[in-house]
């Protein structure tokens, strides 16, 4: 094992920026991480243990310690609560005969949780030795387990291109469902892959692609909604040696699972989009971050850029553009929410825990190895082939005015059609309800736990950057689902999971703050607990990043849209209530997070 080691880290040139390659390729020989290991890593690397020990404990999918045959991670989201995961959860506690977060004890088995894999279009989901399992039933659990144990392959067991599209290509080979409901600007086949690169580049220059992308006045499609074509003259405009284009494909709002559909079905859309932003802002090293979720899409993506390199879309002079040298890396990440925030996911890429940086410096200006970088979202970087074939005007004249182009909205919950719905910018919640077939609806959450949980009154409020904006995640509850808690607990467990501990307000309040809905749940609150829960939330704002920031959204919104709720539930006659342990909330907030309490500081 150890020769092996040495050649993966070899494989590498004892880079270690390439730490998160490294771990992937040692867990696929040994499926985790041994002490022996951490030492060579230490060595060859020159990074201390501890260096190499909090990458490992930091991300959801590296292990130090061995684990099953078959290591089973089943998704917790809301959605898959709404579609049967008990039922689930309990067919394969049953059949594997284990607990959920330990291993069965003839080592067959390890049953873990885990937070949204992007498949709340057909939950319930697991990803089983790194294979994806959807629409999950007992029955299915109990098939499956019995296949395994007569000893048939996982990639046997996959519903051969039963996803369609190019789920059935070899290289996928998944059960994944595209469920493409609606197509719009982006999602239509009028796609001719590379034409921009081939035609449009070698007669323009940086300057005139960026003042088109300006013109077409394309925000960013994460949620954060920065303007595209500045961005890009930041960047073009920043001093560095190398000049960096990132793509974020780290998806992990639950709820959402549009870039699984770009990158499935659009990726030449994608790709092409990050050689157009390497030319705009003169970067040779472009890097796509995939989530380790979609890890099954990975093989299939390198072959897509092995292509591209054979015909000079990709590698020196592209196209035959003198001194136009671009090349893409694919990332995989290893599971961590809090990556998908720009800065984070740049440590990550550098082989790091990924812990969001201060701003500034933006990475504009010094991102990944302090070069100029410029990272866009998979969708923001799949609207570019496209106006630029149709010009910024035809971008302008979809969507609303405040607002341009299109939106890839990831819809799921209690309707009849979950899936993608490409609409323009301005159409109203309630047409997407109707175009879903959703009905007898109380709340939606839109854009993620992050975003905000409306109900009825906001129904003919519109999707836009002014009014209601949103990264693309819609999941709907219908009039039986119990919104404090199923919904709301939920995703408050969600940011309690994905903190990365670094802030003392991210780390604690969002536990303190479910500690208090725990208390007005179980009959113990009274009305000023309402108003704590408002006020404790002001203190998460000064948090680093936005996950903290936003972390206590499910509360104050919920408040906000459904305060009769709380209301309900909390005593009429009396003021105060000593139901509620501080110091107790405060541990269990610190034990999430793998961190020690200082309690004098509160
Ligand atoms: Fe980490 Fe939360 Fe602070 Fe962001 S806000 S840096 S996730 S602790």
């Amino acid at each position: 094992m150890r020769e092996n080691i040495l050649e993966i880290i070899s494989n590498y040139n004892n880079d270690k920026t390439r730490l998160m390659d490294i771990l992937h390729d040692i867990h696929s020989i040994a499926g985790y991480v041994d002490q022996e290991s951490i030492e060579l890593l230490h060595q060859k690397l020159r990074i201390s243990e501890a260096q190499v020990n909090e990458v490992i404990s930091f991300y959801h999918f590296y292990n130090c310690k061995p684990l099953a045959k078959v290591n089973i991670y089943l998704n917790n989201s809301i959605t898959a609560k709404m579609h049967g995961r008990e039922g689930v959860l309990n067919a394969f506690r049953n059949e594997c005969a284990v607990e959920e977060g330990g291993i069965s004890e003839d080592g067959e088995f390890g049953l873990f949780t885990t937070s949204c894999i992007g498949m709340n279009d057909q939950e319930p989901a697991a990803i089983i030795n790194g294979s994806i399992f959807t629409r999950l039933t007992p029955y299915r659990v109990r098939e499956l387990v019995k296949d395994l144990r007569n000893g048939k392959d996982i990639k046997e067991l996959i519903y051969e291109g039963d996803g369609g599209g190019r789920n059935a290509l070899p290289e996928i080979n998944s059960m994944v469902c595209n469920n493409i409901r609606r197509r719009g600007a982006l999602l239509t086949q009028d796609y001719l892959p590379f034409e921009i690169t081939k035609k449009l580049l070698p007669v323009s220059t940086p300057e005139d692609i960026i003042s088109i992308v300006e013109a077409s006045k394309l925000r960013g499609r994460g949620g954060a909604g920065f303007p595209t074509g500045l961005k890009w003259k930041f960047g073009r405009k920043a001093e560095g040696v190398h000049h960096v284009v990132i793509c974020n494909a780290d998806e992990g709002e639950p709820g959402t699972f549009k870039d699984r559909i770009l990158l499935t079905e659009f990726p030449e859309l994608v790709f092409e989009g990050m050689i157009i932003a390497g030319y705009s802002i003169g970067a040779d090293i472009g890097l796509l971050y995939l989530r380790y979720e979609y890890k099954y899409l990975l093989n299939f993506l390198k072959g897509l850029l092995d292509d591209m390199r054979s015909k000079n879309l990709l590698g020196k002079n592209i196209s035959g553009i003198a001194d136009f040298n671009f090349d893409i890396r694919i990332q995989l990440g290893a599971g961590a929410y809090v990556c998908g925030e720009e800065s984070a996911l740049i440590e990550s890429l550098e082989g790091k825990r990924g812990e969001p940086r201060d701003k500034p410096p933006f990475p504009v200006e010094r991102g990944y190895l302090n070069y100029p970088t410029v990272v866009n979202n998979v969708e923001t970087l799949a609207s570019i082939p496209k106006i630029l074939k149709n010009g910024s005007d035809w971008f302008l004249n979809l969507g609303s005015n405040d607002s341009a182009g299109t939106k890839i909205l990831s819809v799921s919950g209690d309707c009849n059609f979950p899936g993608i719905y490409e609409v323009e910018w301005g159409t109203t919640i309630k047409d997407v309800l109707d175009m879903c077939g959703a009905y007898d609806v109380q709340a939606i959450q839109v854009g993620g736990p992050s975003g905000a949980l409306i109900g009825e009154k906001d129904f003919n409020r519109a999707l836009s950057y002014t009014d209601l904006p949103t990264g693309g995640s819609m999941i709907v509850f219908g009039n039986k689902r119990n919104i404090l808690k199923n919904v709301v607990m939920n995703l408050m467990e969600f940011f309690i999971e994905e903190s990365c501990g670094s802030c003392s307000t991210c780390r604690n309040m969002p536990m303190v703050m479910k500690k208090k809905l725990e208390k007005i749940l179980g009959g113990r609150g009274v009305e000023s607990d309402i108003d704590d829960l408002l006020s404790w939330s002001e203190v998460l704002k000064v948090s680093r990043c936005g996950l903290g920031q936003t972390a206590s959204n499910p509360i104050t919104t919920s408040i906000k849209n459904f305060r009769h709720l709380y209301e309900n539930l909390v005593q009429k006659d009396i003021v105060f209530d000593t139901g509620f342990d501080l110091e107790e909330s405060v541990k269990d907030s610190c034990a999430a997070v793998g961190r020690q309490p200082i309690l004098h500081n509160l």
